[in-house]
């Protein structure tokens, strides 16, 4: 009778259960509806703020319960609570940090892969789509000059990429626990700030960390990297790691990387480059030249989720030496032992911390295949002219400005006849955000607070800089 017991509970629980799976026409309302608020958010995207200040007051979040809600419900609750407040990256006028945008194509691609829920993160359970990203990967290590040998990981952002490829030097160079103390780790002053966070997250906390002095373009010295190493050399320390930015996140400098990949080799250290944000600008035939020795170094991290302007949630690190990869990352369990059969490429599970993954690679594929390269290229170099264009114009406005742009980031601020300047340049960013319409950031250069523009969302065109121009104007007459 126990079975019977049991047919009678399974009876029930699956009529409760199969309200998992939603009816043909149930379906179709839920897409007609994410469709219909997704076409109107995109349709008054221009008109849309690039900031809304946040209301003062809490907003109810709505319970998680018992009972379903329906879909109105919800999208209005996002429309109101998330999607009207604070920051809109998906904004042409957001020039603050290092923007994207997020092709639409890309929501595409994630919404293909979580209806079909392909596991990407082992060949043998999908070979197709394990493929597919080893290409996007392959793709971008030859954009990079890096050998077909190379491999690496799609990652979840710039982050994860440069904590991977931290953690694959760590192994590589045989850096046990021990040995730590007497390491060193050569960074720039503006080395992004996920590095140190790798280096400590990677078990690397109490290695040396030297600080190498930036030229007049906070670009690193490679007269001052080399001085450091033979010093730390005679003091009997251990180089390590050297770390140099393709692009920095405050003004956007390339370091010397052809010099620093030099002393890279005559020391015996790992090159590890920081391209996320400047790496994809490798794609423009005109701005190659400024990477030159990219290709030398041992790893790199490059986000498509800014300079592809594929939605968060997309960076890559390449790594040259892919064996080194995967014995600091491959483990064997039992359960796997099918997927061990077929090495034909390698997965992505045994070259990241990750084991079941989102299939991230269709998020970036579907962009690419569907609008070529070609207007990639364009948006690329349109988005340094927009820069540049914007360097020369905000200083008719009365701006200092810092270093030529490089890329599609620069450093700016007004000085005041009388005042703190720091106060005046702080307050006016709080006022571009309380216009909304665009978005600027700031940052602190030598103990001075400077304005950024950060041009790099795909949404940015003449119009968007123009209105950052007037508006900026307007405040500082105010
Ligand atoms: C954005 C950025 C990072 C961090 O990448 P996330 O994708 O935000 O994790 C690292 N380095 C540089 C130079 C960046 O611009």
């Amino acid at each position: 009778m126990k079975i019977e017991r049991l047919l009678k509970q399974l009876h029930a629980l699956e009529k409760q259960s199969r309200r998992l799976e939603p009816s043909i026409s149930n379906r179709k309302d839920w897409n007609q509806a994410t469709q219909q608020y997704a076409d109107q958010f995109l349709d008054n995207i221009e008109e849309r703020n690039a900031y809304d200040v946040p209301p003062e007051e809490m907003v109810d979040l709505l319970a998680i319960e018992e009972t379903p809600k329906a879909m109105p419900e919800l999208l209005n609750w996002l429309d109101q609570v998330v999607d009207r407040t604070g920051l809109n990256p998906a904004s042409g006028g957001h020039f603050g940090y290092i923007p994207g945008g997020g092709v639409f194509p890309s929501a595409l691609g994630d919404y293909l892969a979580a209806v079909s829920n392909r596991y990407a993160g082992v060949f043998f359970a999908n070979p197709g789509a394990v493929r597919m990203e080893n290409q996007l990967i392959r793709w971008m290590c030859k954009m990079m000059g890096y050998p077909e040998t190379s491999l690496g990981n799609l990652t979840s952002g710039g982050s994860l990429a440069n904590l991977i490829a931290i953690t694959t030097a760590r192994e590589k160079k045989g850096l046990r626990s021990g040995m730590v103390d007497k390491a060193v780790i050569y960074l720039s002053e503006q080395v992004h700030h996920c590095v140190q966070k790798a280096i400590r997250i990677a078990g690397l906390g109490e290695a040396t960390i030297r600080y190498i002095p930036l030229d007049e373009r906070f670009r690193l010295r490679p007269d001052a990297l080399e001085e450091t190493l033979k010093a730390d050399v005679a003091t009997g320390l251990q180089p390590f790691l050297v770390v140099a930015s393709a692009g920095t996140t405050d003004t956007g400098a390339i370091d010397p990387l052809d010099a620093i990949a030099d002393l890279a080799q005559a020391y015996d250290l790992w090159f590890h480059v920081d391209a996320a944000y400047g790496g994809f600008f490798m794609m423009v035939e005109e701005f190659k030249a400024a990477f030159k020795g990219i290709e030398k170094s041992d790893s790199l991290a490059i986000d498509p989720h800014k300079g592809l302007f594929i939605a968060y949630g997309s960076g890559a690190v390449l790594i040259k030496d892919v064996r080194a990869q995967f014995d600091a990352h491959y483990y064997q369990a039992n359960y796997m032992q099918d997927a061990l059969d077929m090495q034909e490429e390698l997965s992505p599970a045994d070259l990241s911390p990750e084991l079941t993954k989102h299939f991230r690679g269709l998020r970036m594929w579907l962009p690419l295949q569907l609008y070529g390269l070609a207007p990639f290229r364009a948006a690329l170099a349109e988005k340094i002219y927009l820069c540049r264009y914007f360097y020369e114009k905000v200083q008719e406005l009365g701006f200092e400005v810092g270093p030529y742009p490089e890329l599609s980031v620069m450093i700016f601020r007004c000085v005041p006849e009388s005042g703190d300047a720091d106060a005046f340049n702080e307050q006016l960013v709080r006022r571009v955000r309380e216009d909304g319409r665009v978005f600027l950031s700031s940052t602190m250069i030598n103990g001075a607070y400077w304005i950024r523009m950060a041009v790099l969302s795909f949404r940015a065109h003449l119009r968007e800089i123009d209105l950052c121009l007037e508006i900026l104007e307007r405040e500082m007459l105010d």
